[in-house]
This record gives C-alpha cells, sequence and structure tokens, in this order.
C-alpha cells in the first residue's frame, strides 16, 4: 500500500502517519523530519533547509524530491510506504508520479486531513516532539505520561523553531497558496481521502483505517 498524508500544518499528518506506520510496518517517510535530522547532525543539507524552515517557507522542490527518490528505492518501500508531508506543491506531485511511472508504482490513497485554521494554530503552537523517535505530542490535547518525557521511548520533547506563532501563521499561508491546490489535483485523480481532523486522534485514526480498509 503506498499513501500520502496531505493536509495543513498541525493537522495531524505526523501523528496519524506514525500510528498508521506502526500498524501496518510499512515505512513512514517524513521530509520535514528528514531536515531536522540533518539539522541535528549539521550537514550541508541540514544546514541549506534550516534557512527555509525558519522562515516557514518550502525547501526547493529539486532538493526536497531528490532525497524522497533515493528514499523511495531504498528496499524496504517494495511493499509500500507512507509519504508525510510530501508532495507538497504541484512540481513535487509531478515529480512524484514521474518517477511512480519510472517504477510502475501507483499511490493507493492520498489521505486529505482537514482542520479549521483557529485549531491549527493552537495544534502547532502546544506541539512538543520526542528527539529520539520524533513522535508528536501536545501540551493540552496528547500530553505524554510524564512531562517532557516520550511515552514510546523515553526520549526528550522539545518545541520545534519554526512552531512559534508568527512562523507558524506563515506556514499556513505557503500551505495555502503553494499546497492546497493539490487537494484538487489528487481528487482529479479519484484518489483524495478527505478525513475530518477536528476530532479526537483516535476517532480520525478510525476514520483512516476504514478509508485504507483495514478496519470496517
Ligand atoms: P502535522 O504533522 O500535520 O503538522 P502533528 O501530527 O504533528 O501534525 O500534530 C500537530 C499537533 O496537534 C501535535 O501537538 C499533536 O499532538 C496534536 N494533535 C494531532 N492530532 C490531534 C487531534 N486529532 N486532536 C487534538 N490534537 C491533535
Ligand atoms: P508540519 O508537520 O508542521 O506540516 P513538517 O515537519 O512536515 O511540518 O515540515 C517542516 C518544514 O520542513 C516545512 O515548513 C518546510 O520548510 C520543510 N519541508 C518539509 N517537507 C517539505 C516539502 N515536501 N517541500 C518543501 N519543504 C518541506
Ligand atoms: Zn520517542
Amino acid at each position: 500500500m503506498r499513501l500520502i498524508f496531505l493536509g495543513p500544518p498541525g493537522a495531524g499528518k505526523g501523528t496519524q502517519a506514525e500510528i498508521l506506520a506502526e500498524k501496518t510496518g510499512l515505512p513512514r517517510i517524513a521530509t520535514g523530519d528528514i531536515f531536522r535530522k540533518a539539522l541535528r547532525e549539521q550537514t550541508p543539507l541540514g544546514l541549506e533547509a534550516k534557512a527555509y524552515m525558519d522562515k516557514g517557507e518550502l525547501v526547493p522542490d529539486d532538493i526536497v524530491t531528490a532525497i524522497v527518490r533515493e528514499r523511495i528505492l531504498l528496499p524496504d518501500c517494495r511493499h509500500g510506504f507512507i509519504l508525510d508531508g510530501f508532495p507538497r506543491t504541484l512540481a513535487q506531485a509531478q515529480s512524484l508520479d514521474a518517477l511512480l511511472d519510472e517504477e510502475a508504482m501507483q499511490i493507493d490513497a492520498v489521505i486529505y486531513i482537514d482542520v479549521a485554521d483557529e485549531e491549527l494554530i493552537a495544534r502547532a503552537t502546544g506541539r512538543r516532539v520526542c528527539r529520539s523517535c520524533q513522535m508528536p505530542y501536545h501540551i493540552t490535547f496528547s500530553p505524554p505520561v510524564k512531562e517532557g518525557v516520550c511515552d514510546a521511548c523515553g526520549g526528550t520533547l522539545y518545541q520545534r523553531d519554526d512552531d512559534r506563532e508568527e512562523t507558524v501563521q506563515n506556514r499556513l499561508n505557503v500551505y495555502k497558496s503553494q499546497t492546497a491546490p493539490l487537494v484538487d489535483y489528487y481528487a482529479k485523480k479519484g484518489i483524495l481521502r478527505q478525513i475530518d481532523g477536528s476530532q479526537p486522534i483516535d476517532r480520525v485514526s478510525l476514520d483512516i483505517l476504514k478509508v485504507v480498509g483495514i478496519a470496517e
């Protein structure tokens, strides 16, 4: 199964993609996580991406596409994968289509998680992420059992630099102008599945499982 998680920043893509990855054993490919890891390791890629991420802008298409291409061609993606946060522009979607064509692969569904703007800002600004496994938490909506510590792996939680309110607002604008057109793009292909992301986390998960045919 090959899936794309699409939606504005803070919609719950990471949370839901991680839950589904755990249930299915499919690898989750999160471009934001790849850039943050590269930055922690101070690689040239990480340092270049940082300039864009700090402003809430998108990293250039050719950089992102090359990374995803390399990742999708690894053996663990043979039976499928979950893309989280990619594609984010029409050009990225077209590059992905070309790559999938070459490899005779297809996307089975695009899970589009829809949430109202006010809620998105509250979610992103209260988000905390595990430094070790990248699992997202929220200080009020989804707190860990022990403050500041990841339930899953015991890692330390931190706040992303780009989750400050001003940057979140810009990321929302960038989403609307550059990423939202993908909703139509995939709807026209007949593979878009819209999910009401304003529900509690476990309800959203259930809807996603139904859509991908794992739950009734
Ligand atoms: P995205 O990857 O789309 O940016 P995340 O999965 O990181 O979104 O979620 C953003 C924040 O909102 C996190 O703090 C997460 O714990 C919280 N969150 C995710 N889903 C829900 C939900 N259904 N209800 C309330 N809070 C949520
Ligand atoms: P969120 O979960 O809040 O939607 P991500 O972790 O997916 O955010 O992305 C964080 C930042 O990483 C983006 O604001 C952007 O700068 C960069 N980024 C991630 N994925 C892409 C992509 N597909 N294209 C361009 N930039 C990206
Ligand atoms: Zn963790």
